[in-house]
């Protein structure tokens, strides 16, 4: 039964941003995959701005910074994580031209064509991502680059253990060609597709996690909701092990047409 599958959206924000402070990327994805995505982007200068939409804790806006020039802005909802990029935009003495503030991916706090380059890695699905799409686009400038990272589907059909999971957890997931053609619908020029390979999952995101788990079960002993959180963690990581030849996810990257 549908019903019965439960989704992160049924656990404590707190809980899971506690969790999630603790390593250094909150989705998977990897440094070398940042900077693959970045070559297909080449209308940055020194004087370009860049946005980061919910960025986390910043993994990917330090590299980001570290391999483009220009000036970029992480935006995330959680004042921890800023917390935590701004102290690491320090220590990697990036400060003058990385930023981290708080703020909502519904209600961005900028300006029209503001921005060369519109990023987002393992985030838009937060608000969707035709929304994202239709929303940020005008934020760019003409000609300026959207490259985000989307939860997809690799093959048209599915067992239905998976298909049931997604459908309840994020019923946008969708094939490449049909989230190329919502490019498209919305106003970007598709200039780039790739998948992200496993190790996105299977050395940068779920190792870390597992001693994140721990150090969460020892804290909270005895506590139902964060055992259960735990538990629920625990399944979906099973889950991509199980079914990664069908879901996983696509950078998508497209230029503002108009
Ligand atoms: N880009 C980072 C974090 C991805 S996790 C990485 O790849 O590691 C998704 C992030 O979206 C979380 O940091 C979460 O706090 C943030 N988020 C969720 N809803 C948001 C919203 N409405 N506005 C801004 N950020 C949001």
């Amino acid at each position: 039964m549908n019903d019965d599958i439960k989704t992160i959206y049924d656990f404590d924000h707190r809980l899971i941003r506690e969790y999630f402070l603790s390593v250094e990327r909150q989705a998977p994805g990897s440094p070398q995959v940042t900077i693959q995505a970045l070559h297909f982007v080449n209308n940055l200068t020194h004087n370009s701005r860049i946005a980061d939409i919910g960025c986390g804790t910043g993994g990917q806006t330090l590299v980001i910074a570290q391999n483009a020039p220009g000036k970029t802005t992480g935006i995330d909802l959680a004042p921890e994580y800023i917390e935590k990029l701004n102290e690491n935009t320090q220590q990697f003495n990036l400060q003058n031209r990385v930023k981290g503030i708080v703020g909502s991916m519904e209600n961005l706090p900028f300006g029209e064509e503001e921005f060369d380059l519109i990023w987002s890695e393992g985030a838009i699905y937060n608000i969707g991502f035709e929304r994202g799409l239709n929303e940020w686009r005008k934020f760019l400038k003409k000609g300026g680059y959207l490259a985000v990272t989307e939860n997809t589907w690799f093959t048209s059909e599915r067992p239905a253990e998976i298909q049931k999971f997604w459908q309840k957890a994020y019923p946008e997931i969708d094939t490449i060609s049909n989230k190329v053609a919502q490019m498209q619908k919305a106003g970007y020029m598709p200039t780039a597709i790739f998948v992200l390979p496993e190790n996105c999952w299977t050395e940068h995101f779920y190792p870390p996690l597992i001693a994140a788990r721990e150090i969460l079960l020892k804290k909270y002993a005895g506590n139902q909701a964060a055992e259960d959180f735990i538990k629920f963690e625990e399944y979906v990581t099973t889950l991509y092990y199980k079914y990664k030849a069908y879901f996983g996810y696509a950078f998508y990257i497209g230029k503002r047409m108009e």
